[in-house]
């Protein structure tokens, strides 16, 4: 091995950029960087499996370039379609990344912090508090693993959502070069790859301003400010209208469609004048914003529950004749707790009840949820 004694390597294996690792390799042949980096991201390779190149230096590449994440548990649902990762961190947080497969596509969840200091009473993360941002190359790491695990079925990563654990927006330069491996080196296209926000309105600039299009997302929930003052704390500093504003501008630099995420909470935003003020807000962006409907999932620290499933079709099709395009989010994922909002590794969710559209419980009053069996949980670690 003939790498720089000397070099220190301040990131891990999937933080380290070309140029770095070009000064870790020294004095090896120049083909040897494209040869780890095409291992690391096209082959989705270990050192061990780099077969390429010599024994020695792929020793040497596992020592020098350790990964950032501990895989704690796999668990599995859905018949195998959904999978949630739980990780531990270098010093001792927890996080988690669930991989969907879908028919046409297979999508990646990752986290962007180790839990939120947004303060969403309703979301598992924001109630357990805020641990650290997470860097480049824990979420790299997150996506690769998920993306060999996709293999193993035969499917590749299509599409990623940050819409795991943490603000994205709060953590931008580690997103943002996370972004640009994801599209650079795993080949993915910027228009499958979507940064949610609590709406961070610097933040939603500031993305503005870098140069791959990828697809804005703004979970919204409340569409006046007294009631997103409350579900949204951030509201209050950066309030509905100046975020609208920032939508806007979002969208005549990029050209992409924005979506806002709404999680249909019983008796707190699913009424009439809920859905014509929504309506309201996505008219104002053009294209028209595209919204994303989603039961709320049960969360140990918050009594309110979702929206029995005949309310989100009532809204979903309520909000069509107003002229805007709705989608109900499946839940998947629901019986591991790996469903949206429910990512909060380490603290026991109480309630875990599939929502499902197909069967409709008589509304208002849906039946209250049972408890299911932990089926599919904490499967050993790969
Ligand atoms: N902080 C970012 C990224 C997290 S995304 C953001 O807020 O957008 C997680 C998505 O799941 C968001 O749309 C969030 O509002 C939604 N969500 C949170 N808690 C939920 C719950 N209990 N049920 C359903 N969706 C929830």
């Amino acid at each position: 091995m003939s790498a720089r004694p000397g070099a220190a390597v301040e990131a891990g294996r999937y933080g380290i950029d070309r140029e770095a690792l070009t000064e870790l390799l020294g004095d090896e042949p120049a083909y040897r960087v494209d040869q780890v980096w095409q291992g690391l991201y096209e082959r989705l390779a270990e050192p061990d499996e780099m077969t390429n190149l010599p024994k020695s230096l792929r020793a040497e590449l596992a020592r020098r370039l350790p990964t950032e994440l501990t895989p704690l548990t796999e668990a599995v649902s859905d018949a195998g379609d959904t999978v949630k990762f739980l990780w531990e961190l270098d010093g001792g947080g927890r996080v988690e990344t669930v991989l969907m497969l879908y028919p046409g596509r297979a999508t990646v969840c990752v986290s962007s912090q180790a839990g939120c200091a947004m303060g969403c009473g309703f979301w598992a993360t924001g109630q357990a508090g805020f641990t650290r941002h997470l860097t480049v190359g824990e979420i790299v790491e997150q996506v690769v693993r998920a993306a060999r695990r996709a293999r193993e079925s035969n499917r590749r990563v299509s599409n990623i959502v940050f819409m795991g654990m943490g603000e994205p927006m709060a953590n931008l330069d580690a997103v943002w070069r996370s972004v640009e491996r994801f599209h650079g080196d795993l080949g993915l296209s910027a228009r499958h790859i979507t940064i949610s926000t609590v709406g961070l309105i610097p933040g939603i600039r500031a993305l503005r301003d870098r140069p791959l299009p990828v697809n804005l997302a703004v979970s919204l929930h409340a569409a006046n400010d007294a009631r997103r003052d409350e579900l949204v704390p951030i509201n209050r500093r950066y309030p509905i209208d100046a975020l609208l504003d920032a939508c806007t501008d979002y969208l005549r630099v990029k050209n992409r469609r924005v979506s806002f995420e709404w999680a249909l909470i019983d008796g707190v935003n699913d009424a009439e004048r809920d859905a014509v003020e929504l309506a309201g807000l996505c008219r104002r962006l053009r294209p028209h914003a595209h919204v994303n409907l989603i039961p709320l999932n049960p969360t140990p620290g918050y009594a309110t529950r979702g929206s029995p499933p005949a309310r989100v079709r009532w809204f979903r099709d309520r909000l069509e004749e107003l002229g805007v395009n709705a989608t109900v989010r499946r839940n998947r994922g629901t019986d591991i707790d790996a469903a949206c909002g429910q990512l909060a590794a380490g603290q026991p969710v109480a309630v875990s009840v599939p929502v499902s559209l197909e069967v409709s419980p008589p509304s208002p009053s849906p039946s209250p949820p049972s408890p299911s069996p932990p089926a599919g949980r904490s499967a050993p670690s790969r």
